[in-house]
């Protein structure tokens, strides 16, 4: 299960009056993109506060108020990254699943509505038919306070309240054209909180929804939306991140002025409790974008290949990778919650995959840029055992079958001697006059070595001693010829050259690593590479479930565009932390 350390939000809860009350909470994305690593903190801080109190529960909404920008591609791809990062429904790592069904803001489409009649009834809200450019006017800028339209100053006069609500009532039903006029809260032009200069609350907007069609041609902002929403789904305590905090003002004034003595009986929120907004930082990768915007600009410009390139951090991306639900959970925790912004280390995030995959990682031998050796003076033949996983048995063991046709990677050899001083300092693997153990197989040493026309080595033979005593420096791994697969692997590195892009060049996409994946030919040994097949073929979800650690190089997952016959690979993590070497 989830666990972080007590911080001002914990605080706040043990403060309440009942400390022990439920806790319910919300995460609510927008469908207007994919869910990228920065959500994965609002979701599992949710889903964690959820789990502390008796009666507590956490819930899924999708906050669909904008069907320009919103798609159910887009919502359905969340509720599958959801799905996968909370384990909803394979008993995954939160231990605190949603309280289902997932729920959809344009649920609540008519109450919104009603909230908007009811504050216009009272006065609380007016029509209004600047255009665009006169309602920006009219709100001030941060030095001057804004100037009262004319449809303001009648808003509170019983005519005007009548005259408002036909307006509103003509909005509702298709009267006026899009952009023809809004409907605004009215509050205080003068307040220093721009956000309360009187803010739109509705617009005009005939576009088709995916849940409500064309019942509506007008759509709720989220300042009105999200305060309504979240007491109708007795939420108690709504998170969100720090550039709502001007935002919070607005979203007691909903809630008070639809609870007060005041409200009508009929107000959709009589009876229901008041959410309480609290907001927390961010989360930001260093090396990378995190904004829906961005995302989809790299997308949308072939830069990556879709919305679950391996290299983005959106949730889709990251499991592509194949990093864990298990190790995006690691990292959230060690991340804390706080109020002050930060930028996380890709190496944090490496470091929480390393040591989530150490665990759940199965070991296999896969060879990069193979060289050929021949086994000479007997000892090829047969099969040699090795377990599945250095500190857990569960794992079994792995058959690797030995012929007399070896590979080994060409970076393990070196076509010279110790003797001459040919050999890098500290060098420990093979040499024409030095030996090294195969691992699981015996000690191997150069008998010869066969040569192309540009003097580049083609084949080593080698003899085997696979006595108990026999030693050499160094140990590496190795596949057999006849029964290993080749296979494509996929090697990574940052998405951007720049810690944080666009700082300094003022456009993020100056600042693209051009050499982000590197592509490498090798071969994999065979009881991996069944394992492989034999995942394809089931109805495992995702060709990232199966992960590997290919010794003395690092995890490897299997990528989506593998096929039984062509297996493909991304590696998800070098073994150790080479940033900055
Ligand atoms: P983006 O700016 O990337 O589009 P957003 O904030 O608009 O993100 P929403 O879909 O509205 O995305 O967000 C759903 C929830 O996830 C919100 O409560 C939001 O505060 C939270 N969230 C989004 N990005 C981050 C982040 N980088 N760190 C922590 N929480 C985040
Ligand atoms: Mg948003
Ligand atoms: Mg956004």
């Amino acid at each position: 299960p989830l666990s972080y350390p007590a911080n001002f939000i914990t605080q706040k809860l043990d403060g309440r009056l009942d400390p022990a009350s439920p806790v319910i909470t919300r995460f609510p994305p927008e469908p207007n993109g994919c869910l990228h690593l920065g959500h994965s903190k609002a979701l599992f801080f949710n889903s964690w506060l959820a789990t502390l109190h008796p009666g507590s529960h956490w819930r899924m909404r999708l906050d669909d108020t904008n069907p320009l920008k919103e798609s159910p591609a887009h919502a359905a791809s969340i509720l599958e990254d959801v799905d996968w990062l909370t384990g909803s429904s394979t008993g995954g790592p939160t231990g605190s699943s949603f309280l289902s069904p997932v729920t959809y803001t344009s649920d609540y489409f008519e109450e919104i509505y009603a909230a908007a009649e009811e504050l216009t009834a009272r006065g609380l809200a007016y029509v209004d038919f600047s255009s665009p450019e006169e309602l920006k006017k009219s709100r001030g800028t941060l030095t001057s306070p804004g100037v009262p339209s004319s449809y303001r100053s009648t808003a509170g006069t019983p005519e005007g309240v009548a005259d408002n609500l036909g307006h509103l009532a003509k909005m509702r039903a298709g009267t006026y054209p899009d952009g023809h006029c809004v409907l605004r809260a009215r509050i205080n032009l003068a307040s220093p909180n721009l956000n309360l200069r009187d803010p739109v609350l509705y617009r005009i907007r005939h576009s088709s929804h995916p849940r409500t069609g064309d019942k509506y041609p007008i759509y709720p902002m989220y300042d009105f939306s999200h305060p309504i929403s979240d007491s109708l789904e007795r939420v108690t305590n709504s998170l969100c991140t720090l550039e709502f905090e001007d935002h919070r003002p607005l979203y007691d004034w909903v809630l008070q002025n639809l609870q007060s003595p005041e409200a009508s009986a009929s107000s959709p929120l009589a009876g229901y409790p008041t959410p309480e907004q609290t907001e927390f930082s961010r989360l930001n990768l260093a090396y990378t974008v995190m904004s829906k915007r961005k995302l989809a600009q790299l997308v949308e410009q072939g830069v990556v290949a879709g919305w679950d390139d391996p290299r983005l951090p959106t949730l889709s991306g990251l499991r592509r990778r194949g990093y864990t639900p298990g190790s995006l959970r690691l990292l959230c925790e060690r991340c804390g919650v706080s109020k002050s912004d930060s930028v996380t280390d890709i190496a944090d995030l490496e470091n929480a995959a390393r040591e989530d995959l150490d665990k759940s990682a199965r070991r296999a031998f896969f060879v990069e840029e193979p060289l050929a050796v021949k086994v000479v003076g007997g000892g090829g033949g047969g099969a040699v055992e090795a377990p599945g996983h250095p500190k857990d048995p569960s794992f079994g063991s792995r058959t690797l079958p030995v012929s007399d046709s070896l590979f080994i990677a060409r970076g393990d050899f070196v076509d010279g001697t110790k003797e001459s001083g040919a050999l890098p300092k500290g060098y420990k693997r093979l040499a024409l006059d030095q030996p090294v153990r195969l691992r699981h197989l015996g000690i191997a040493t150069v008998a010869s070595v066969e040569r192309d026309g540009g003097g580049e080595p083609v084949s080593v033979s080698v003899t085997l001693d696979k006595s108990e005593d026999a030693k050499a420096p160094g140990a590496i791994h190795w596949c057999d010829a006849a029964t290993s697969v080749p296979c494509e692997v996929r090697q990574y590195d940052r998405l951007f050259k720049a810690e944080s892009p666009g700082k300094e060049t003022g456009e993020f996409l100056d600042d693209l690593n051009p050499d982000s994946v590197v592509l490498t030919a090798g071969r994999l040994e065979a009881s991996a590479a069944l394992a492989c097949v034999s995942h394809l073929g089931s109805d495992a979800k995702y060709p990232s479930d199966l992960r590997f650690q290919f010794e003395r190089m690092g995890y490897y997952v299997m990528d989506d565009d593998a096929t039984p016959e062509k297996l493909v690979f991304n590696r998800v993590v070098t073994l150790r932390d080479t940033w900055g070497k």
